[in-house]
């Protein structure tokens, strides 16, 4: 019996336990200091009333004889799969609901999509990063080259026609910088995967937070996207179903490679390997899409954003370079007056009790970088940017 030894490749991530480490030990020296926890990821608003009480009905169905429901199909009820497909023809982007996958969220599909790859596949993946595509990698021990994104290019990198890859990630709006592509910039990429017989897995979590006229909210608003990419989405950011659990991804039927098609292929993993989203979680992620739901879901959004507008302003008053934070719950910036993260991380800790997430654990192009999120409440928010501002002025 042979272990995966590419397990013992994967780098050992530090990031969170030690940011965790150094705030407790802070706490500890300082219990009067009220700490603003600006690093967070997870949404903290409840789900919207229109998703749990059609969580709720659908609880009371699945306890009456003849309502219940056991296994469902794998790859999504047609309620939601039609439901996500209407989302998506409302911007313009015609889809069939059989290219649309309901998933238990857009980690495990960026992950399980890698089962239909050959691991002789080189991955071009961008850095800085969210660590998901590289791990996933890692374990199938793929050859892994990195597209640097860096202030010279926005934190957008293109596509380099000298570089050689098969799998390539794009991640807009970007975790962590919060930076998002445009239709223009997309096409480029599809241009390339195209011209190089590529795949893109394209991360699209963040979709909802896209407000600026020709930023792409799916790389499908691409003439030929269909023909190269795959779209991984989630109700996680959307509609605070990070605990919930649903996402999905879209396969398009166009996808093909040596005349076989990845919907195909992507429809027997799942019929083999996955047993679907609950009957219940489903029909919450429906809700979503009813009027109602959509105007709740909109008020929840507008927090996000405008704290994440209180950031940037904070930023922008103090002159400091930084990505995201308009069509992102991120911001991203240069730390001022340090090259180090880390010392940033630690100056801004003691000297104004606010807590962020330094850039270099994302990936050596974010050594002397910074992110700060926009899911704190309003209030931690308008008190954290108080601080910033008095601190770094
Ligand atoms: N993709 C990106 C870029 C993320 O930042 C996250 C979560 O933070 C996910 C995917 C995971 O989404 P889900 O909750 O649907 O698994």
């Amino acid at each position: 019996m042979k272990l995966n030894q590419n397990y013992l490749r994967l780098e050992e991530s530090y990031l969170f336990s030690t940011v965790a480490h150094k705030v407790s030990a802070f706490s500890a020296a300082h219990p009067e200091q009220k700490i603003l926890r600006m690093g967070i990821g997870d949404v903290t608003l409840p789900l919207a009333p229109a998703v749990i009480s059609a969580m709720q009905q659908a609880v009371a169905e699945m306890g009456k004889k003849e309502t219940f429901r056991g296994y469902g199909p794998e790859q999504g009820y047609d309620f939601l799969r039609e439901s996500i497909r209407a989302y998506y023809a409302r911007r313009g982007v015609a889809l069939d609901a059989d290219e649309i996958f309901v998933s238990d969220g857009a980690k495990s599909d960026l992950g399980n999509i890698l089962d239909i790859f050959d691991t002789d596949n080189t991955v071009l993946i961008p850095d800085p990063v969210y660590p998901v595509y590289v791990d996933t990698n890692v374990m199938a021990g793929r050859k892994i080259v990195f597209a640097d994104a860096n202030a010279q290019n926005g934190f957008l990198p293109m596509p380099d026609k000298g570089v050689q890859a098969d799998i390539i990630y794009l991640c807009s709006p970007n975790n962590p910088t919060g930076a998002a592509y445009s239709t223009e910039q997309l096409k480029e990429w599809v241009d390339y995967a195209r011209a190089r017989g590529a795949v893109i897995l394209y991360d699209a979590a963040y979709e909802c937070f896209v407000a600026e006229k020709g930023l792409a909210r799916s790389i499908f608003e691409v003439e030929g996207a269909k023909e190269c990419a795959i779209e991984f989405c989630s109700f996680s950011k959307t509609a605070g179903f990070t605990g919930t659990r649903c996402g999905y991804t879209v396969v398009p039927k166009a996808l093909q490679f040596g005349g076989i098609s990845c919907n195909k292929l992507w429809l027997r993993r799942q019929t083999t390997k996955f047993n679907g989203v609950p009957y219940i979680v489903q029909r919450g992620a429906a809700a979503v899409f009813t009027e109602e739901g959509e105007q709740q879901i909109a008020q929840n959004l507008a927090v996000y954003r405008r704290n994440a507008k209180l950031i940037s302003d904070c930023m922008d008053s103090l002159g400091i370079w930084y990505t995201g934070g308009k069509n992102s719950p991120y911001v991203w910036f240069r730390c001022p007056g340090y090259e180090d993260s880390w010392q940033f991380f630690d100056a801004l800790l003691a000297g104004a009790g606010v807590v962020g997430t330094p850039g270099c654990g994302f990936g050596k192009n974010g050594q002397g970088y910074f992110r700060l999120t926009a899911f704190a409440s309003e209030e931690t928010t308008r008190e954290a940017t108080e601080r910033l501002q008095n601190f770094l002025k």
